[in-house]
């Protein structure tokens, strides 16, 4: 293998990516990536209160009618709605994408019994997670409005590796993950990057422990594409989407919900995962979550 060889493919290796700043380089490994990219699907999921309807039932049938094939719940009392959840969805084509959040306390916590709030009320979402056959549930360390928080330094960091690593090794008992969702500095102070989320999962040492890109909060990612790719298929386990400029349905902000770049970098990835619908809406739900849903596959479709 010659060096220009050489240093192409270990750019084009996952986690690398990061440190390639050329849009060229990134280019290049387009070429291999090129035949995944026309056979990945879209996967589309909606968190709970996305669909119309009065129920999960009616909800669950607008969502089948559209196509729609993964269903990610909050994970608030998680293990009292197992049942119900695995009866509404049987016999159709939409799974348990994803769950989010739910849990209480904060994994960061100073005071040892918010901690240990967080550790029994997480435990007890994932063991539900896995029952319903979820991806993975979705955690933020830290959010600002949560304090007394551990100071933002090396030592938190190594502390933060070694708890998710447990976490995540009892999320694999249970047959699912853990999944790390990086926001905004508005939002938390801790954990901002997809990049930097993916570098966590690698520290933490579990097959347990992966991330995820949140088009919203993807305001400190330079790159859509680049942002994805820095997960890569070890370390991306979902992707949220709302729309770029107030958090409502896809369409709604109008030129600003471009989602394509970070579409190329999912079909390139091969990703077999869902982009769940995470947002609000300002106009008729019927019509702005119809409207949606043909833009993300018409962007789909040009990425
Ligand atoms: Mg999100």
């Amino acid at each position: 293998m010659n060096r220009r060889k050489f240093i192409t493919s270990s750019i084009c290796g996952a986690a690398s990516v990061a440190v390639a700043s050329s849009a060229g380089l990134l280019t290049s490994c387009a070429a291999g990536a090129e035949k995944a990219a026309k056979n990945t699907e879209l996967r589309i999921s909606f968190q709970e209160g996305i669909a119309p309807g009065k129920d999960l039932k009616e909800k669950l049938d607008y969502m089948e009618n559209m196509g729609i094939v993964g269903f990610e719940p909050g994970g608030r009392n998680l293990a009292g709605r197992v049942n119900e959840i695995q009866q509404a969805l049987a016999g159709r084509n939409i799974k348990v994408s994803a769950i989010c959040a739910g849990f209480k306390g904060f994994i960061l916590a100073e005071d040892p019994a918010v901690k240990a709030e967080f550790d029994t009320t997480m435990r007890e979402i994932i063991a539900a997670a896995g029952d319903l056959g979820s991806t993975g549930v979705i955690m933020v360390p830290a959010f600002n409005w949560q304090s007394p928080c551990k100071p933002h330094t090396l030592e938190t960091r190594e502390f933060l590796c070694e708890q998710l690593h447990e976490l995540g090794e009892y999320a694999l008992k249970q047959n699912t993950t853990i999944i790390l969702e990086p926001l905004n500095r508005r939002e938390a102070h801790y954990l901002r990057l997809v990049s930097d989320a993916a570098a966590i999962c690698r520290d933490s040492k579990s097959a347990g422990v992966k991330c995820m890109g949140d088009f919203w909060h993807m305001q400190e990612d330079t790159s859509d594409y680049a942002a994805f790719m820095s997960a890569g298929k070890e370390y991306l386990q979902h992707v949220h989407i709302a729309s770029r400029g107030r958090r409502i349905m896809p369409g709604e902000d109008g030129e600003l919900d471009n989602y394509v770049e970070g579409f190329r970098a999912l079909k390139e990835l091969d990703y077999p995962y869902y982009v769940s619908f995470e947002c609000g809406t300002k106009g008729e739900r019927e019509q702005t979550v119809k409207a949606a849903v043909e833009l993300m596959r018409k962007q789909w479709e040009q990425a």
